[in-house]
């Protein structure tokens, strides 16, 4: 969601006449587009902003901005944190931000941090900023906040309650990426799965994007168990481009830390949807999320984690030690458990799970399939990332000028975070 608000920002500042360039020592703005969800991300930020103070120092017209989920929080207080700081603003004010850099222009510290008070939430398409199109993947948010009250989740106060966007304003926003050659759309929203507007439902909209010209993969993230109902799971296998991958949070495979986390559904319901949906696509991506050390996690507990691990064989867990946000039920649990022993606990699930994912990776290898390309990897320019359907990482030995495009790729080599292959002849 962030890279979508992050995206959106630039286009907000691109029809002002701004672009966007690589080195902080060149901009005249510089926004930090933060997340709170864990203390970890709440702390980087504010040593990010130690980093640039310098450059505020060396050019007192240079305006420095923070927004997303820390501006939200914190509103006010960032300004006393970080004196040198302009603007603070939080996701639902992006679209002012030209008139908060009128504001800062004249020396004057901006916080707004109002939620909405529409009901429906819109997001007009705006024009795609010059030189991105050749990009294979394009997120687009379809709903923002959440009405959940997971104990120990920090989004619904930093983004307020759920809204839905119109599905006018989603299938025009997927026609214009698709007209600027984009080939896959990732459908954003905090509980994207409990899509509703008028009496279009989450599957509705589905096969609607599905359905558009130019479309080669549709996914969609971060989806609830309570609200992945049936029509959603038939899509899967019924509709062309939806990709074997299903990206189903579950937190803890224990049921009592389940209820502790007000999570609303068990241990077996979970395992039950996975079924389903694997009666239909025996070869689907499984991903998840796990909250390890959630307080008063016993032993036994963390040990149902390991287990539905074992049983589920996930094909990737975003698996983090439990972060106490402020203000949350979940702080007012007893907690005995030391960090120690949860980094501990962290470290086995890893482990485990980087064992199966070599198991399960090694699969792949001898066969060949369409990788959507991303464009050169971090560490070697002239070795391209890319994607399978079922979302696997892939690195091949290619030409920057495949970025954008689908490409058979045989694999060569499996480890546990991705795939080596070799364009297949
Ligand atoms: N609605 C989204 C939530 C985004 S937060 C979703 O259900 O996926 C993404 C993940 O961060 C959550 O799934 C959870 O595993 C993790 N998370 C949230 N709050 C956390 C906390 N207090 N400590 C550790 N991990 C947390």
């Amino acid at each position: 969601m962030n890279v979508y608000d992050s995206e959106r920002i630039e286009k907000i500042l691109s029809l002002q006449g701004c672009c966007r360039v690589e080195n902080p020592r060149d901009a005249k703005l510089v926004i930090l587009n933060t997340c709170t969800v864990r203390e970890k991300a709440r702390h980087k930020v504010l040593s990010l902003l130690g980093t640039i103070r310098p450059l505020k120092e060396r050019d007192p017209d240079l305006l420095i901005a923070v927004s997303g989920c820390v501006a939200q929080q914190e509103g006010k207080r960032l300004h006393q944190l970080a004196p040198f700081l302009d603007i603070v603003f939080g996701p639902d004010q992006i679209e002012r931000l030209p008139e908060f850099i009128k504001v800062a222009k004249e020396r004057m510290k901006v916080t707004e941090t109002g939620f909405s008070d529409e009901e429906q939430l819109s997001l007009k398409p705006l024009l795609l900023v010059k030189g991105k199109q050749n990009r294979a993947t394009a997120f687009i948010t379809i709903a923002t906040g959440c009405d959940k009250k997971c104990t120990f989740c920090i989004v619904p106060h930093v983004r307020g309650v759920e809204k839905c966007r119109s599905t006018e304003e989603i299938i025009d926003e997927c026609k214009t990426l698709l007209e600027f050659g984009v080939k896959e759309i990732i459908l954003v929203g905090q509980t994207v799965n409990a899509y509703k507007y008028d009496r279009t439902r989450f599957s509705d909209l589905l096969k609607m994007v599905n359905d558009l010209n130019g479309l080669e993969r549709l996914r969609f993230m971060t989806s609830h168990p309570i609200d992945m109902s049936d029509d959603i799971i038939s899509c899967y296998g019924n509709l062309e481009h939806l990709c074997e991958a299903l990206h189903l949070p579950v937190q803890s495979g224990s049921n009592s830390v389940l209820k502790r986390m007000l999570r609303r559904y068990n241990r077996e319901e979970y395992v039950e949807i996975i079924n389903k949906v694997r009666e239909r696509l025996p070869n689907i991506s499984i991903t998840t999320d796990i909250i390890v050390g959630f307080p008063g996690e016993t032993d036994e507990e963390f040990e149902e984690s390991i287990s539905l691990l074992n049983e589920i064989r996930f094909d990737g867990t975003y698996s983090f030690v439990y972060s106490p946000r402020p203000g949350l039920p979940s702080t007012r649990i007893p907690d005995p458990i030391t960090e120690s022993r949860k980094e501990e606990r962290l470290l086995r699930y890893q482990a485990i799970q980087n064992d199966i994912l070599l198991q399960t990776n090694s699969e792949y290898a001898g066969k060949t399939f369409d990788v959507l390309v991303e464009g050169p990897s971090d560490t070697d320019p002239r070795v391209m990332n890319g994607r399978t359907r079922s979302n696997k990482l892939v690195h091949f030995p290619g030409d920057p000028a495949l970025a954008g495009g689908l490409i058979a790729v045989k694999m060569t080599k499996a480890f546990s975070s991705y795939l080596r292959g070799e364009i297949a002849k």
